[in-house]
């Protein structure tokens, strides 16, 4: 039977951990060509866990070089579909053996409560990894329909090499999702993690090595601020560069892109998500408590969060009490201690932009139902209440924009044409939810949503099996599923006439 680990445990743990800063390239672990380095700071107390590689222009330079030497040796891009498989599925394996490590690792580095770091973060890394290797021996190419004198042969190839910028909210995921089917189709990857959670990105270095990973084939090159990615994204020698983070930078990544060699780009960006809740929903009690959740979990650092709470006119005030009422599981506790279900907001920064936008929230006219003050400052970590703006205008700041962190507005609508016009407004098309016991409805109002995802009475849903991506400008592209594939393959058609 499994015992829960005590936070005295945990800290334990963390006080003997050796925590690694450096790159990874070419199969070893090293310093920045410069020798730069910047602290990597815990947001529980403010504690500097450890002295990060500063990599920039030089460091970028040589990963990409060994990256495209491992694809010219074909070491991993030629080698059988069933080997690239099982190693991967070792490397799978290998991620669960250290999942108290790497769970340990993520939550002192970002601020996500340990219960989430180690039976969601972890489990799902690896499950993205062995979900996808398993995928690699049955994937078949294609014949054309041709005339009996010709043969059309349509094969897909690996781009070469890769290069994946992540952010900070799931480092792990976050990877993974791109790390395992650029991997899996036999590319050379060469991972940026955020300056703001780089250490188990860095540690997923040695136990993809220690997984039979090829040297070259797959590096990661934590730098400060844009500047290892930038160098990326403008280098001659990258074929495909994949990205999860903002809509802003994503912008410029495409441009970076028309600047160098028109590598391939694909974006996963930021999110505005509606969850609209209709008066007949099945269970009024149940959306009100994933309503919260879907806030307050991850402190609201969430791509897919649900930040736009549409609510029928008739039933909104009584709603909304039952979702403060919700909310008061999620109060903000050390992310160590084990019940703790909301835990510490990534940086000082991310912080001051949550109290920008509430002071915002509260200029423009909407009323605070709760929250809206930092908490726990005597931790010296990044603490915050999940907050609840009732009575917003879907032009107000707090609509419009993506806060990331846990605030809620509360948006009436009277029918569902109205709902739909709302929940479209907006730059952005990640995910969107539909609460109702009307079938019709339901469908009707999932297909008019502009949105890559959209749950029906149920928020976040979904597992490996299904496409992630956005509409509009939340990205282009699909992490998950098989679809993902398609953003690390080049189609090539190879046509033969018969004599
Ligand atoms: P960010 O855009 O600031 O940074 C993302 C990554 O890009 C980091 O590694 C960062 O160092 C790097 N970067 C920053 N400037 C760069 C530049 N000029 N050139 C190259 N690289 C650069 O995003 P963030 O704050 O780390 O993450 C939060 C954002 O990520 C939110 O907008 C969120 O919605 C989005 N996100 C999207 C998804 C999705 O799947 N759509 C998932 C998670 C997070």
């Amino acid at each position: 039977m499994s015992t829960v680990k005590t936070r005295e445990a945990w800290e334990a743990m963390a006080s003997s951990l050796a925590i690694k800063g450096q790159a990874f390239i070419n199969g070893h672990y090293c310093d920045a060509i410069s020798g730069e380095t910047f602290a990597s700071i815990s947001p529980i107390d403010g504690k500097v866990l450890a002295q990060v590689a500063s990599c920039d222009q030089a460091d970028v330079d040589l990963a990409v070089q060994v990256a495209r030497e491992s694809v010219e040796s074909g070491v991993w891009k030629d080698a059988p579909p069933a080997r690239r498989k099982k190693v991967l599925l070792r490397f799978a394996e290998l991620i669960l053996q250290h999942a108290e490590e790497l769970a340990l690792l993520e939550t002192l580095d970002m601020g996500k409560p340990i219960k989430y770091s180690l039976k969601g973060d972890v489990p799902a890394t690896a499950r993205a990894i062995s979900w996808t290797a398993e995928a690699i021996d049955k994937i078949y190419d294609e014949l054309a329909p041709t005339p009996a004198n010709q043969i059309g042969m349509i094969t897909r190839e690996p781009m070469g090499v890769v290069a994946a910028i992540v952010p900070w909210n799931f480092p792990l995921i976050m990877a993974a999702w791109k790390l395992a089917p650029a991997l899996a189709t036999g590319n050379s990857v060469i991972l940026k993690p955020s300056e703001k959670s780089p250490l188990s990105a860095i540690r997923l270095a040695a136990i993809a090595q220690e997984a039979g990973i090829p040297d070259g084939v797959f590096n990661v090159l934590p730098g400060y601020g844009h500047t290892a990615g930038q160098a990326l994204a403008l280098h001659m020698d990258v074929d495909c560069l994949v990205f999860t983070g903002s809509t802003g930078v994503a912008k410029q990544l495409m441009i970076y892109a028309g600047q160098s060699n028109m590598k391939r780009v694909w974006l996963e960006a930021g999110g505005k998500s509606p969850n609209i809740v209709f008066a007949d929903a099945p269970d009024l009690d149940r959306a009100a408590v994933e309503a919260a959740s879907a806030i307050a979990f991850n402190q609201g650092e969430v791509c897919t969060a649900g930040t736009r709470l549409l609510v029928e006119a008739s039933i909104k005030d009584q709603f909304v009490v039952k979702v403060v009422d919700a909310l008061k599981k999620w109060q903000p506790g050390h992310p160590l201690e084990p019940k703790t279900n909301c835990g510490a907001i990534v940086d000082q920064a991310q912080l001051e932009r949550i109290i920008h936008y509430i002071e915002a929230g509260k200029q423009e006219g909407a009323d605070l139902a709760v929250g809206g003050q930092q908490v726990l400052q005597e931790t010296g970590g990044c603490f915050v209440e999940p907050t609840v703006f009732n009575n917003v205008n879907n032009q107000m700041t707090i609509a419009t924009e993506e806060i990331f962190g846990p605030v809620l507005s509360v948006i009436p609508f009277h029918d569902a044409e109205e709902a739909i016009a709302i929940a479209n407004d907006s730059i952005y098309g990640l995910a969107a939810a539909v609460w109702t016991a009307d079938i019709n409805k339901a469908h009707k109002t999932a297909k008019a949503l502009r949105a890559g995802s959209v749950w029906i009475n149920h928020y976040d849903g979904g597992d490996m099996t299904a496409p992630f991506g956005g509409f509009k400008q939340s990205g282009n592209g699909r992490d998950k599923s098989l679809h993902a594939f398609d953003k690390y393959t080049e189609i090539k058609a190879t046509w033969l006439e018969l004599s």
